[in-house]
């Protein structure tokens, strides 16, 4: 397997080379290309795993104060990214089969610690290595569905002072706060977006 030698400097970092590793960082990398840079991109995880040091690594390479946001609540995707200048915000839902391991070699797990280790180690290990030469190789959106939205702030209203109510909940908010997520007016909760990015 061929492995970036940025991202094998983070292996040796983190000791061994995990899928949630790979996961970041080959999200991380399709994200960079995407927005040509991450300077002005807003980052989120669902989940607190070895794909943020992967999307913290990245991101610091282009700004030293970026910072990875970990969602306190439930969200419909799995990393979301926000790019403020274009108001573009892109969300992944990582495909289950294609980035965990498959429930037979999931099964294996208990055994490693048990007396038949060996053969269970070698199966576990063989496992884990075919699923993160995948991610590795694959094209992104072959273990991800990727969600492209615009998000962006009125235009006109904002002078006025005038209020309008969010299509979604119905909360009647200041047009300074409101934002049109592909043409549905939403305020900032059902937006999607993170705090942090107001
Ligand atoms: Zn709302």
């Amino acid at each position: 397997m061929l492995v970036p030698m940025e991202l094998h400097n983070l292996t040796l970092k983190k000791g061994y080379l995990s899928p949630e590793l790979a996961i970041g960082w080959r999200i991380g990398k399709y994200v960079e290309e995407f927005f040509a840079g991450l300077e002005d991109v807003g980052i989120a995880a669902a989940r607190d795993d070895d794909a943020i040091l992967a999307l913290k690594y990245l991101s610091r390479q282009h700004s030293p104060v970026n910072h990875v946001i970990i969602a306190e609540n439930a969200t419909p995707w799995d990393f979301l990214f926000f790019h403020a200048p274009t108001g573009t915000l892109l969300g992944f839902c990582l495909i289950r089969h294609r980035t965990q391991l498959p429930y037979g070699i999931r099964s294996l797990e208990p055994d490693l610690s048990r007396d038949n280790q060996a053969v269970a180690q070698i199966y576990y290990q063989a496992g884990l290595e075919q699923l993160v030469n995948a991610l590795l190789e694959q094209s992104v959106i072959s273990f991800c569905q990727v969600r492209q939205d615009r998000c962006r702030r009125l235009q006109a209203g904002i002078e006025s002072g005038e209020e309008i109510h969010c299509r979604s909940c119905g909360q009647l908010i200041s047009y300074q706060s409101a934002r049109d997520i592909e043409g549905r007016i939403c305020c900032p909760t059902c937006s999607g977006l993170m705090p942090d990015w107001h």
